[in-house]
């Protein structure tokens, strides 16, 4: 028994000179995905939803979350309408200090400058089904941050989020997936329920909420890899746990 996580960046064309492709996913292909979602008979809940406490039946087999990392204003242009024709939930997750800026923390080494949602944007859509989790405030690797900078990344970006959107923020995405026991530790203490890594894998009855595995759809994740990422353990099997 085991639920997805999908784990996407923007929902866009990858411009011919930036590195990353597997950061994009093609406005088409975004559209196939969420189509094949439904006649697939998955069922799309929000991501706090996924691992439910012990007896709630969580987690599910055909049910899915779908979560966008750093907050791109194409998420609003590109995947928001699809959802909303789905009725789909989602998570977007922020990096509250660069909203309404762009992708300071790798643009230099992507070569590629990319818009972030303003809270305008973010206030909109959090009254229209989409969550908006934290991803600290300016994107660090937590694990080498000094300890009470650390701290201030994940609890001020979660107060901070809270304020502009007037709801209450219960999911963290670490930056680069970096993240160990200690991190962890900060995440629950700040009050986060859930927090997702770059792990790959499913949901898995008796997984730590705190670090939850996904499965990482890529520009050149093609049909068939996708049905693998959902239907199979394909995902489990390429991200062996310890
Ligand atoms: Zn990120």
């Amino acid at each position: 028994m085991s639920a997805r996580i999908l784990m996407y960046h923007s929902v866009a064309y990858p411009p011919a000179e930036g590195r990353l492709k597997g950061l994009y996913v093609s406005p088409p292909m975004f559209r196939f995905q969420m189509w094949y979602l439904k006649v697939a008979g998955f069922a799309v809940v929000p991501l706090q939803d996924i691992a439910g406490p012990a007896g709630s039946g969580f987690p599910q087999t055909r049910t899915v979350a779908l979560t966008f990392d750093d907050g791109y204003e194409d998420f609003s242009v590109n995947a928001f309408p699809v959802l909303h024709h789905y009725g789909y939930p989602a998570t977007v997750f922020v990096v509250s200090d660069r909203a309404g800026a762009t992708n300071t923390w790798d643009e230099n080494s992507l070569g590629i400058r990319k818009r972030l949602m303003t809270w305008d944007t973010i206030r909109e859509l959090s009254a229209r089904n989409v969550f908006f989790g934290s991803h600290t405030r300016t994107h660090p690797f937590l694990t080498r941050t000094e300890k009470d900078h650390a701290r201030e990344e994940i609890f001020g970006s979660k107060r901070m989020i809270e304020e502009q959107t007037g709801t209450s923020v219960e999911t963290f995405c670490y930056p680069y997936g970096d993240c160990d026991p200690a991190v962890a530790e900060m995440v629950k203490e700040a009050g986060y329920r859930i927090a997702v890594t770059t792990n790959r894998g499913s949901v898995r009855p008796g997984d730590d909420p705190l670090t939850l595995r996904r499965a990482f759809i890529r520009y050149n994740t093609h049909p068939f890899s996708f049905f693998l990422k959902l239907h199979t353990g394909y995902e489990e099997r390429k991200g062996r746990r310890p």
